[in-house]
């Protein structure tokens, strides 16, 4: 072998990563200019793209050319300020940047050995944010909690889930299998991802009961107390509520301090899924909504949907790190070191599904520091005052109403014409390119979700696609 290397010079990378930087502000900046939504036929790209690996490495030129031509055609813009549909998926400077030292940086954080920067900058951000949201002392990584860094709320709900699986079968579960009739509860509006997570957690999917919900989606604790007590009734074993504070389709709030004194009563864990609006807590005017979480076990919010940190990056606490720990723990004898065995460190592996982790906190504490406390409130409020003024001009045409309680910056809303003339609107609307929307399903009736958050997205844009959606609602 010859010492030929076909690696990028750090020369090369300098001068490469430099045009990057410049490609993805120039982005930015035009962003608007392109359609929102991609008008990419399936198969389209796949058909553009070589049938197989070159087998000589290529020209940087190349590469960025066919980005440009192949795959910018098959992109939707969900950083375009005029993007409104399911939540956003944040992105600003600081979040990117911090994920570039990342990549490069590129170390493992599962134990606190492999990168002890990568451990203690986590708690430290984990405990910042405590703060920052007034979440109860019990999370901060100096009493009996802590907060961990995960991939998405998905996963922090299968850790919720395993935690309490655990919990309340005193470790059966892990040693025998199936065990004694457990069953947990969700509201009908919970997300997808309590269903998935709590199959993957082997509970089976017969075994998640649907709480039925009140005039305004939110879950009804009278209810869920009636379905307890009757499960107990019949020999099984309630161990897990997950309540959720901004539904997906609606917003709605799960009353969390009635439903703790439930899950307080009989021992069950309960898991607050914020992950959307839990970011408005940083604003002391919206923290009514975590009224209540004092009673939970665990909580999770997404900076990647509105706290300007991209994807991924989930913050997820639980008050109880040792059924977290005690349930997620494994030592082969290849990660055995003396810090782990000092009992003084925090090994992150032991938090989460996978071994092997990213040093997520990065971006995280770039954004921090970039915007301050000040800066992110400022950007949650005017989210939520242009989507306030968007709800106030839907109460006002008498051609479209409010679907349900608009408490923070998502408005659902229908044109008074029906399900049908709702669903060719946003078909017509999303092929304009002007602007793009996503709809659910509230009391059986088709409605639009016009969610307001994007890092770039004003008042202005935001008046602007109320004007799109009136006109073309006209033409119809
Ligand atoms: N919970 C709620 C309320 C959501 O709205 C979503 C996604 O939109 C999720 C959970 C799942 O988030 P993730 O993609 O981080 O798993």
């Amino acid at each position: 072998m010859d010492d030929k290397s076909y690696h990028m010079t750090p020369d090369d990378f300098r001068r490469r990563g430099r045009e990057i930087v410049d490609w993805i502000a120039d982005y930015w900046e035009t962003i608007e200019e392109r359609p929102v939504l991609s008008r990419s036929k399936p198969g389209e790209i796949y058909d553009a793209l070589p049938d197989a690996a070159p087998a000589k490495g290529e020209s940087f030129d190349a590469m960025l050319a066919d980005l440009d031509e192949i795959v910018m055609p098959g992109i939707t813009h969900w950083q375009s300020p005029n993007f409104y549909g399911y939540f956003p998926a944040h992105v600003s400077g600081p979040a990117v940047l911090g994920e570039l030292v990342s990549a490069g940086l590129g170390v493992q954080g599962m134990l606190w050995s492999t990168s002890p920067a990568c451990t203690e900058l986590e708690t430290r951000m984990m405990d910042w944010l405590a703060d920052m949201l007034d979440l109860p002392r019990d999370f901060r990584s100096t009493g009996p909690g802590g907060g961990v860094i995960q991939d998405s709320a998905s996963s922090a709900a299968l850790c919720a889930i395993i935690a309490a699986r655990e919990r309340a079968t005193e470790g059966g579960f892990n040693r025998h299998g199936a065990g004694p009739g457990l069953v947990a509860y969700a509201s009908t509006q919970a997300h997808s991802s309590i269903a998935k997570a709590i199959r993957v957690a082997g509970i089976g999917a017969e075994n998640l009961r649907p709480v039925p919900v009140d005039d305004a989606h939110a879950m009804r604790a009278d209810v869920l107390g009636e379905m307890i007590e009757a499960d107990l009734a019949e020999g099984r074993l309630p161990f897990f509520v997950s309540a959720t504070v901004g539904t997906t389709s609606s917003h709605a709030i799960d009353p969390l301090a009635a439903i703790g004194c439930l899950t307080r009563r009989h021992g069950i864990w309960l898991h607050v899924d914020g992950a959307h609006a839990g970011t408005a807590a940083i604003c002391p005017e919206f923290r009514h909504l975590n009224e209540g979480l004092e009673s939970a076990d665990s909580y999770c919010f997404n900076p990647h949907k509105w706290m300007f940190t991209n994807f991924d990056c989930d913050c997820f606490w639980t008050r109880d790190r040792a059924a977290l720990v005690g349930a997620l723990s494994i030592l082969p004898e290849y990660l055995r070191n003396a810090a782990t065995e000092s009992g003084k460190v925090i090994d992150y592996r032991d938090w989460q599904i996978p071994l092997g982790r990213r040093f997520r906190a990065l971006k995280l504490w770039f954004v921090i520091r970039h915007y301050g406390i000040e800066g992110l409130r400022h950007h949650v409020r005017a989210h939520v005052a242009a989507a306030q003024d968007l709800a106030a001009h839907v109460q006002a045409d008498t051609d479209f109403e409010l679907a349900a309680p608009a408490p923070l910056n998502l408005v659902c809303f229908r044109h008074t014409g029906g399900d049908d003339l709702n669903k060719r609107l946003m078909e017509r609307l999303n092929a304009s390119g002007r602007l793009f929307l996503t709809h659910t399903v509230l009391d059986d009736r088709y409605t639009l979700r016009l969610s307001v958050g994007g890092t770039l997205t004003t008042r202005d844009h935001v008046l602007r696609a109320w004007e799109s959606i009136r006109e073309t609602a006209a033409q119809m």
